[in-house]
């Protein structure tokens, strides 16, 4: 289980972090990914785009290869029994914990002027999100992490308050490290709508793809054999390894190790190789998103198969709390 915010254009970091697995994973488990709509209501109280933004989402997310019929690929909003879950887990969310979330601290910095109840109470909502589905594995990036811990913790407590109903959800990246792709300015992680010049968009046409790649920070070149690669000239590399082919990473890592690297071709090329990867995705969401009969029905047939399955969970949820009285 796992979902993403309709808050903006998708990225390479939501690719490479999330979807790439959604793609990999409908193939081996049951499924459940969603466009987090309610959770883009706690920073993004105006919602003129919130339908076109949630379009965009979905018909991205399908143009990468998540297929509707395998997984079931829904509106968070259109499953309302996950509201009830958050009620009840609310009861078991501290407040100091929740204060101490490393995204809460972001937020409030960064909206100092709307700090709501349901931002302080977004790990708690989505650990509904994800419990709901008795899920066990989550695909996420890096920037999850902290989140998927406080997911783990509030399913034990209910488990130890109320009986065993959920198994423990944990993050997940087929046993590797979870992903964090790199803004190309080397200043933090790719994001919706921070950083917008360094972060590649699926949505990026192939001339801003050029331009963006071409700032990318680097330098005037190793002054030894064999140097430790700065941070931001590893995470031009770490993109190259994204998109990139093995003989071309090879040729740029020798090239660095000894010397000779000349960084305006090595961009050249890693705009180059982007571009094969972004634009094939960008043509298909176009055409996607002219279809809404289709993009209806995806949202349909997938709340259907997610409502199925909050139904038998919370039916557990409410025997075991003690919400039974006939
Ligand atoms: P937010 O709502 O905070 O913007 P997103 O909707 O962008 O979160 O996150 C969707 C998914 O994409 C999450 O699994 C998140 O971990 C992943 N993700 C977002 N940015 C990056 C990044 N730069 N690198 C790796 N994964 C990322």
């Amino acid at each position: 289980m796992s979902g993403i915010r309709p808050t903006g254009l998708l990225h390479l970091g939501n690719y490479f972090g999330a979807i790439r697995n959604y793609v990999k994973m409908q193939e081996d488990f049951e499924c459940y990914f969603m466009v987090a709509d309610l959770h883009s209501l706690t920073t993004h109280p105006d919602t003129k785009e919130l339908k076109a933004n949630v379009h965009r989402v979905l018909a991205e997310n399908i143009a990468c290869g998540l297929d509707p019929d395998k997984a079931a690929f829904y509106c968070q909003s259109h499953i309302h029994e996950t509201a009830e879950l958050y009620l009840y887990l609310n009861m078991m969310a501290y407040k100091g914990e929740l204060e101490k979330t490393a995204t809460f601290k972001d937020k409030v910095r960064s909206h100092p002027d709307n700090v709501n109840a349901g931002l302080l109470t977004y790990p708690v909502l989505q650990t509904a999100d994800i419990i709901i589905h008795r899920a066990k594995y989550v695909p996420v990036g890096k920037d999850q992490e902290q989140h998927l811990e406080m997911a783990r913790n509030f399913a034990n407590r209910f488990n130890h308050r109320y009986g065993e109903v959920f198994p423990e959800p944990s993050a997940f990246n087929y046993n590797q490290d979870l992903v964090k792709v790199p803004s190309l300015d080397g200043t933090g992680k790719m994001s919706k709508s921070e950083n917008q010049m360094a972060t590649l968009y699926l949505a990026d046409d192939d001339e801003l793809i050029r331009k963006k790649v071409m700032k990318a920070k680097t330098d005037s070149g190793p002054g030894a054999n064999n140097s430790p690669k700065p941070d931001y000239i590893e995470n031009v590399f770490l993109l190259m390894r994204l998109v990139s082919a093995d003989d071309v990473i090879r040729k740029f890592e020798a090239d660095y190790d000894n010397c000779s690297i000349r960084y305006g071709d090595l961009k050249k090329q890693l705009a180059e190789d982007m571009i094969q990867f972004i634009a094939p995705i960008r043509q298909k969401v176009n055409a996607i998103l002219e279809d809404e009969k289709y993009l209806r029905q995806v949202m349909e047939q997938g709340a259907e198969k997610a409502n199925r399955s909050a139904a038998a969970t919370m039916q557990l949820v409410r025997d075991a709390i003690g919400l039974n009285y006939y």
